[in-house]
């Protein structure tokens, strides 16, 4: 079932929205060369609390942490652990939730650890400019399809492919509601937004190829040629003035 959201829902969205942003701002300072993925981990741990929020990846699917850290050839859903260490010229994709009165928000954003190399720096901005494309498309009268094609054209246009197994999806009252939302076209094709769908964009776009792999921990999806990968999202609601991005800033 796709629901659509009231203004009022809207709004305590945004509250959740302000809290993964507050996440993000602290994860991204705190993410440097020397400190583990668990301490990331822990610097969002802080925030949900002091903010009285509840984490929608905690215990999801029996996930053991608050935010998922996917380093370099990690595409989504790395666990933070005290063996992870970042070093000078990591790439690391930190994904983040909270759940304000009932309300989700969710996402990620790839940032450069100490200074990184030109290709990871490029596929960092592509996979930026590729969800931004999606965002300006995120209005009432597009399709779906159009969403996932302008993903598709940033990233493929810069000479990345884009992850097929795992897309976006709706969200509101659960994390992942209908409907999926995928990184890729046709445009013209799919559902047609309408003002109140709220919606998690989250283009994973791959150096290498698109070919995914998951790893025996069960969680950790990698990319099969071991080349990087950048993920970005945001949630973002249509409203009769255009897309608002639910949680901004990073
Ligand atoms: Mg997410
Ligand atoms: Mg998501």
């Amino acid at each position: 079932m796709i629901t659509r959201k009231s203004r009022d829902q809207i709004a305590l969205m945004r509250r959740a929205g302000k809290v993964v942003a507050e996440m993000h701002e602290e994860c991204i300072r705190a993410a440097k060369p020397g400190v583990t993925t668990l301490d990331i981990d822990a610097v969002a741990r802080e925030v949900l609390e002091r903010r009285g929020a509840q984490s929608n990846f905690l215990n999801y699917h029996g996930f053991p942490a608050v935010v998922c850290t996917s380093p370099n050839n990690v595409i989504v859903h790395g666990i933070p652990s005290d063996q992870v260490v970042l070093e000078e010229g990591d790439i690391l994709s930190i994904d983040c939730g909270a759940i304000i009165e009932g309300w989700h928000g969710d996402a990620a954003v790839t940032i450069p650890v100490g200074d990184v190399d030109d290709e990871s720096k490029r596929l960092i901005e592509v996979t930026r400019a590729s969800l931004e494309a999606a965002i300006d498309l995120v209005v009432e009268g597009s399709r779906l399809g159009d969403v996932g094609a302008a993903v598709e054209d940033v990233a493929v246009g810069a000479g990345f492919t884009v992850v097929r197994e795992y897309v976006g999806h709706g969200i509101g009252t659960a994390m992942h509601e209908e409907p999926q939302v995928p990184n890729y076209g046709p445009a013209g094709r799919g559902l047609r937004l309408r003002d109140g769908l709220v919606l998690a964009i989250e283009p994973m776009v791959n150096a290498g190829g698109p070919e995914t792999e998951v790893r025996a921990d069960g969680w950790t999806v990698v990319t099969r040629d071991g080349r990087r990968s950048a993920h970005f999202e945001h949630t973002i609601a249509v409203t009769e003035h255009g897309p608002e991005v639910l949680t901004l800033p990073w």
